[in-house]
């Protein structure tokens, strides 16, 4: 688990907005729920992935200003009519935001995800593969021990009330400090040339003939001479397959 990841479980087991009544969940966005003095120092885009995602942390603002880094050096805005692709090296938060900001969605296929564990971001023109890439600093952000030794305490429950405020003041606080640095203190730019797979197709769907359901004809799999899905073709492995 990655530590965004971490600290988005705890955050939203966390959170009280989760639960209750929705009269008693306050305000539905995300955003509104900032304090004014933090919201008001955000941009709106900002403030819409916040709404998408659902908090603001630093993960998400690492992929905010990758995506406005990226975009800017571009020269595309969200929704243009030349075709982008993008390309993330992460799962965590900052891909709601650089998905959020580009329109490059996994639903709509344009966008690759690489699971390299980085935080690196690249925007890709389809028509000729150019493409600028944005790898956060390695020093972005300075390491702060006591925050760390705070978190393992508040990933673990252990904290008390106060410590838990306090660690995720810091975060909003460092997501700040993320959002408003100078670019080339967030982040190292180049311009990359990338080989783009091809546009997916229309696949057609067979039936699997151990759980009856369709699967696109591409992923199906052959059990005992009959077209499986994945799930049911695993079912009677080892269970070392990198996708039981
Ligand atoms: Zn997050
Ligand atoms: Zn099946």
């Amino acid at each position: 688990m990655s530590d965004a990841r971490a600290d988005e479980a705890t955050m939203s087991g966390a959170a009280p907005s989760g639960a209750g009544k929705a009269s008693e969940r306050g305000p539905s966005r995300a955003s509104e729920r900032l304090e004014p003095r933090v919201r008001d120092r955000m941009p709106a885009d900002f403030r819409e992935a916040v709404d998408f995602h659902g908090h603001l942390c630093p993960g998400l603002t690492i992929g905010y200003r990758a995506a406005r880094m990226t975009m800017e050096r571009l020269g595309v805005e969200r929704g243009a009519d030349e075709e982008l692709v993008g390309i993330v090296e992460t799962d965590a938060c900052g891909v709601d935001a650089f998905q959020y900001l580009t329109g490059c969605t996994l639903g709509k296929g344009n966008l690759i995800y690489r699971d390299y564990g980085k935080q690196v971001f690249t925007l890709v023109r389809r028509a000729d593969g150019r493409g600028v890439r944005v790898s956060m600093r390695s020093d972005a952000l300075e390491p702060d021990p006591e925050r760390t030794a705070l978190k393992t305490r508040v990933m673990s429950g252990e904290a008390t009330d106060e410590e838990r405020a306090w660690f995720w003041q810091g975060h909003v606080e460092r997501a700040l400090e993320l959002a408003e640095m100078p670019a080339g203190e967030f982040g190292t730019v180049t311009e990359v040339v990338v080989e783009l797979p091809p546009k997916a197709g229309a696949f057609d769907s067979v039936i699997c003939a151990v759980c009856g359901e369709a699967v696109m004809e591409p992923r199906a799999r052959v059990r005992d001479g009959e077209s499986c899905c994945i799930p049911c073709s695993t079912r009677y492995s080892r269970g070392w397959e990198i996708n039981a």
